[in-house]
């Protein structure tokens, strides 16, 4: 019998997937595509066939994409991925006016492009920034075509319809801006106050978040809802540590003590060694990297926080466990710091308590408790 709760089946106009495959795009690869934007941005499957029409339309916005002191690390993450990737499906579509990595034109012929699509398209474009910029010294630090980063992140920010700043560097500043970041660098929204900026940290971004946010905005003619540090909440609402694989491992006090000790190869909890996803906010457990192949704690490293505020200075030392945890030291033990975050998470998110967490550990658990 069927259960009133269950969702209809979606499916898209037989033309529509049709055209989608003269483009090169097979229709389960559109289908599961338009299905997997849905679920990242945690809208009912009833949105499908609205993201699908929005791609098919031919109302996208042009992108300018600019590169300061980063590494390309996030142009990478997007360009690196396998073909056909939800990457590709977008950037295929997108008007790309402007993007150093990737553009074939240089120098003053590049910087041409940058201008006129700043005129052509002002108040219509996504300008997408990576990298941080810097301020000291008039901005000298950060120069491209003899401008500095900052007044080109003033102009062509200031000029977009919406910014969205990709990788720590760009949101925060990251590594640039760590103590005692002699560039004066700093994230997008520091640089230009004015500018409506959607922030996707990550060391390097995650590409599945860039595209989701896109299809957003192409689809709904808006950025997606946000936190308080301007993070989508459908990437940043969640602690890693609230949907990580080793969650049960840690509310049942199994931990590994070492890098390849027993506990470390039997999947453990990683917070002993020094794991920062009880503090951090991702989606990294659901997305994950690659395509969805992996991501760090399920490789078996530690979250590094890299999507939190000056997380090189806040989060290291990176081996070390919660050394910043409200009312606890460094040598508090895991018991003792599990009740504390069970509490906190329980009042500001409603998570699930963590009861288990509470426990003394198990008897037969022979990876050695902490002293
Ligand atoms: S502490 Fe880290 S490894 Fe352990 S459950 Fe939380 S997020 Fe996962």
């Amino acid at each position: 019998m069927k259960n009133e709760n269950t969702p209809e089946p979606v499916s898209l106009p037989e033309e529509m997937l049709q055209r989608w495959e003269e483009r090169g795009v097979g229709r389960r690869e559109f289908m599961k595509f338009c299905s997997t934007m849905a679920a990242t941005l945690a809208l009912p499957v009833s949105f499908i066939p609205k993201i699908a029409e929005a791609l098919e339309a031919d109302n996208r916005p042009p992108v300018i994409w600019l590169e300061f002191q980063s590494c390309s690390g996030d142009s990478e993450a997007l360009l690196r991925a396998n073909a056909p990737t939800a990457a590709e499906l977008i950037l295929d579509h997108l008007s790309i006016e402007y993007a150093e990595v990737i553009m074939a034109a240089a120098g003053h012929q590049a910087e041409q492009a940058k201008n006129e699509a700043i005129e052509k398209y002002k108040g219509k474009y996504i300008a997408v920034v990576e990298g941080s910029i810097p301020m000291k010294d008039g901005g000298v630090y950060c120069t491209i075509g003899g401008e500095s980063a900052l007044n080109i992140a003033r102009k062509v920010c200031g000029n977009a319809a919406v910014t969205i700043a990709v990788g720590s560097c760009a949101t925060f500043g990251n590594i640039p801006a760590a103590a005692p970041n002699p560039t004066g660098a700093v994230g997008v929204r520091k640089a230009v106050p004015g500018a409506t900026v959607l922030n996707l940290p990550g060391c390097p971004l995650n590409a599945e978040n860039l595209t989701a946010a896109i299809v957003h905005f192409i689809t709904f003619g808006k950025l997606p809802a946000v936190d308080g540090l301007n993070r989508p909440l459908f990437a940043y609402g969640k602690r890693i540590h609230d949907n990580c694989e080793r969650r049960s491992h840690f509310d049942a006090g199994q931990y590994a003590e070492k890098f390849g000790d027993p506990g470390h190869r039997k999947g453990y909890c990683l917070y002993k060694l020094g794991c920062k996803g009880p503090e951090t906010f991702h989606n990294c457990p659901t997305v994950r990297y690659n395509e969805g192949v992996s991501w760090p704690v399920m490789a078996g490293h530690g979250c590094i926080g890299c999507s939190e505020p000056q997380f090189w200075d806040a989060m290291t030392p990176f081996y070390r466990r919660l050394p910043k945890v409200p009312g606890f030291g460094i040598e508090a033990t895991v018991d003792k710091i599990g009740i504390g975050l069970a509490a906190a998470t329980a009042v500001a998110f409603g998570a699930h308590g963590v009861i288990s967490a509470l426990r003394k550990g198990d008897e037969s658990d022979k990876v050695k408790k902490e002293e």
